[in-house]
Parts: structure tokens; C-alpha cells; sequence
């Protein structure tokens, strides 16, 4: 005896809904990637305050072993960033061996903290034509990811130094008093440990910070 044709794809359709899997489960934080960590034992090493974070991976956004740094040995951070190990190693070299030492030389004094604007940050690049089309409302399609979008990328804004002042891109980069001369030899000598060093020189959007990017572009222009 053969069952109806009917009923069997009742009785196959029941069974496959008996064996359907039960819902996944809720995503579960991703766990902390560690596909470098001989970069992470290296900022331990050099006293670099941060904190492990999960990959970030979103669209062309991605990080493998991103970082929150909230400081270098030798200067803190105004606020925690999220860069790539790659880049908080970079950007730790960049304080003592840039920063520090050029304070010293022309101001005479310590960088008690970095300031800066900007770290991660999923978007496109900024450049005066998507700007001004985003201000028009036309939305800024096209252009290529930020190396902030990969953690490759710090905008400084200026150094705290011990006396309490602020060096402020904005407004000591023009002139040519001390400050103007710290600011201007930071940047001709962060072209040395990262790819591009965008400065006021740039453009009107680089006019309150300095660009510093580890990504695979190069240019220097201080
Ligand atoms: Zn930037």
C-alpha cells in the first residue's frame, strides 16, 4: 500500500519542520581577536594605557585588533581612542620620539597630554567637494573609506603642556612664535613614522588639527 501523494509532502514537510533547527542565538559579543599579539605585549612593554577590544568589522569598516588607548608612557590622551595595535604602537613612537623631544628642545617644557579629535570613525573620506555636496544635502556617495574607518588614522588638535596652556593647531600653526615652531617641526618629523601627515597647509579642513595615517597611501604635507 502506497500513501497519497499529498500526504506524503504533509508528512515530509511536518518532519522537516520537527528537524528545522531551533532559532539561533542572540550574537554573542564577538570575543577579543589576537592575531597580533606580539604588538599588544609590545605597547604592555612600553607602558602604553589601553584596553583590548573586540574586532570591529562592519562593512569596509574593519579592525582586527583594535585598541582603546587612554594614554602613552610619557603624555595621557585628552579622551580614549580606538586605533588599531598597529597604529597605538605608531602614535606611541610619535610621542616619545617626536613630541617629547621637540617640546623639550623649542618650549622647554613637557607634553603633559595629547589632544586629539579624532580616532576610529566609520566614514569616507572628507575632502572639499564631498563636503561641500554634503552641505548641499546631496550626500557624500562615492569616495573611498577614511583610514579613521580602519583605525589607521589620528586627528591632533594640540598638546597640554605642564604649565596648564594648550598648543592649538587652530590657532598656533600660523605665525612665528615658539608654538607655531613646535607645531610645524612635529609635523615635518611625524612624515617619518607615518604614511600621510595632513596640516592646515592641506587644506581649509585640516585648518584646527593635524592628519596622522598609517595607511597605505603616502604624502607629506606639512
Ligand atoms: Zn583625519
Amino acid at each position: 500500500m502506497s500513501i497519497s501523494r499529498p500526504l506524503a509532502i504533509l508528512v515530509l514537510t511536518l518532519a522537516s519542520a520537527c528537524a528545522a533547527p531551533p532559532a539561533p542565538p542572540p550574537p554573542r559579543p564577538q570575543p577579543i581577536l589576537d592575531p597580533d599579539s606580539a604588538c599588544l605585549r609590545d605597547l604592555r612593554d612600553r607602558r602604553v594605557a589601553f584596553e583590548p577590544q573586540a574586532a570591529i568589522g562592519a562593512g569596509g569598516c574593519s579592525i582586527a585588533n583594535p585598541v582603546k588607548v587612554s594614554g602613552g608612557a610619557s603624555m595621557g590622551w585628552n579622551r580614549p581612542g580606538v586605533v588599531s595595535c598597529a597604529m597605538a604602537r605608531t602614535v606611541e613612537t610619535f610621542e616619545a620620539q617626536v613630541v617629547a623631544p621637540i617640546a623639550q628642545r623649542v618650549l622647554g617644557q613637557r607634553v603633559v597630554r595629547l589632544v586629539h579629535m579624532g580616532t576610529y570613525d566609520c566614514r569616507n573620506r572628507r575632502t572639499e567637494t564631498s563636503v561641500a555636496a554634503a552641505a548641499r544635502g546631496e550626500g557624500s556617495r562615492g569616495g573611498r573609506l577614511s583610514e579613521h574607518s580602519r583605525g589607521q588614522a589620528i586627528d591632533i588638535g594640540g598638546f597640554e603642556l605642564a604649565d596648564g596652556s594648550v598648543v592649538s593647531v587652530k590657532k598656533d600653526w600660523k605665525g612665528a612664535g615658539k608654538r607655531s615652531e613646535f607645531l610645524q617641526q612635529v609635523a615635518r618629523a611625524s612624515c617619518d613614522h607615518f604614511n600621510v601627515v595632513l596640516t592646515p597647509n592641506h587644506n581649509r579642513l585640516h585648518a584646527d588639527h593635524l592628519h596622522l595615517d598609517i595607511g597605505p597611501h603616502r604624502l607629506c604635507g606639512y
